[in-house]
């Protein structure tokens, strides 16, 4: 530590789904424009147009995101097909049919627009793609919680510290020099810390998998204590568990520990709910489910890795197939200063 006036942290960025970052991607779209006093003639086989009528499937289907209708200097604009689903001449035909007729001098035209394929996932998007064409949105409950408070980023280089500790320990071992240290965020106390194991102990035995053993065999030891405890309560239960060292009383009205940390209380299946890693280089493929699996709340990861899988060659904490999502933040890290 005798250099730490020459380090600064530098600050933990959000790795986000490449929903989250990516430009405007344009479909082409059929859209009639016509008086106002046609859209009511023209709305009712729109709508029926949207459930698979007359030939067309869907038109909108994978539009939902797009408002159907947008008034445009006096007139109405309406979608009313994807291009890649339907033809011109089709259009004209059903037009013609609510008596709206795009050759005569009523001003009604049938033109192509490029609009959004998707639905915006943030705000900065909604504001640019909005301007192709009007689209509904609303606020991810991600990019809400994607902001770190002065506190949690105080709190993230506290815990960051430990993990680099733990990883200075293990390159001091000879094993490879990663560390980590899982967090309660509600309490702040750390759950475990832990380093890597790859070399010394088992090859899968990385940092990240150290440490949420260390937090299962905590979970184990509470569980059995609490066994215990029961088993306790029932006088004539038999041979008494191993009791863990730091329970004293052998009075028989002894209770289970209640839980003490909200977060904590549901553990069920879920190792790690409610918890944070923080590890001092971007997890592996095999650690970066684990952790999906152990339904972890956050990560927070130091140096970047070619084969890291939050962020580097995958983004597996918001892959649509997983059916557990965390937040990660990369680049949490001291460096010397320029
Ligand atoms: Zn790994």
């Amino acid at each position: 530590m005798s250099d730490q006036g020459q380090m600064a942290w530098s600050t933990p960025e959000p790795v986000h789904s490449d929903e989250r970052t990516r430009g405007f991607d344009p479909v082409t779209v059929f859209v009639a424009t016509v008086p106002p006093r046609s859209l009511s003639a023209l709305l009712p086989w729109v709508s029926v147009l949207s459930v698979g009528d007359n030939g067309l499937e869907r038109p909108l289907g994978a539009l939902q995101h797009l408002k159907r209708v947008r008034p445009a200097n006096g007139m109405q604009q309406v979608i009313l097909a994807p291009v890649a689903e339907s033809t011109l001449s089709e259009l004209e035909l059903l037009l013609a049919r609510s008596g709206i007729d795009t050759h005569g001098d009523s001003g009604a035209t049938i033109d192509q627009v490029a609009v959004s394929r998707w639905a915006p996932a943030t705000r900065a998007q909604f504001d640019d793609w909005k301007e192709r064409w009007p689209m509904s949105f609303r606020l991810a409950a991600a990019e809400r919680s994607d902001a770190l408070s002065d506190a949690e980023v105080a709190a993230a280089q506290r815990f960051m510290q430990l993990a680099l500790d733990a990883a200075e320990d293990a390159a001091a071992a000879g094993d490879e020099p990663v560390g980590a240290v899982m967090a309660d965020p509600k309490s702040g106390v750390v759950v475990a810390r832990a380093s890597d194991l790859r070399r010394t102990h088992h090859p899968l035995m990385h940092a990240t998998m150290a440490c949420i053993e260390a937090v299962a065999s905590a979970e184990r030891a509470r569980r059995a204590r609490e066994a215990a405890s029961q088993a306790d309560e029932q006088p004539n239960a038999g041979e008494k568990r191993g009791r863990h060292d730091n329970d004293q009383d052998d009075g028989q009205d002894e209770v289970a520990e209640p839980d003490e940390g909200e977060g904590r209380a549901d553990l069920g299946g879920y190792l790690c709910s409610g918890l944070d890693l923080y590890v001092t280089r971007e997890p592996c493929a095999m650690c970066a489910m684990a952790l999906v699996h152990s339904r972890i709340r956050r990560v927070f990861y130091g140096e970047r890795s070619d084969e890291g899988a939050l962020g580097s060659a995958h983004k597996l904490h918001v892959h649509p197939s997983l059916n557990h999502h965390y937040l990660v933040f990369r680049d949490l890290r001291r460096q010397l200063q320029p």
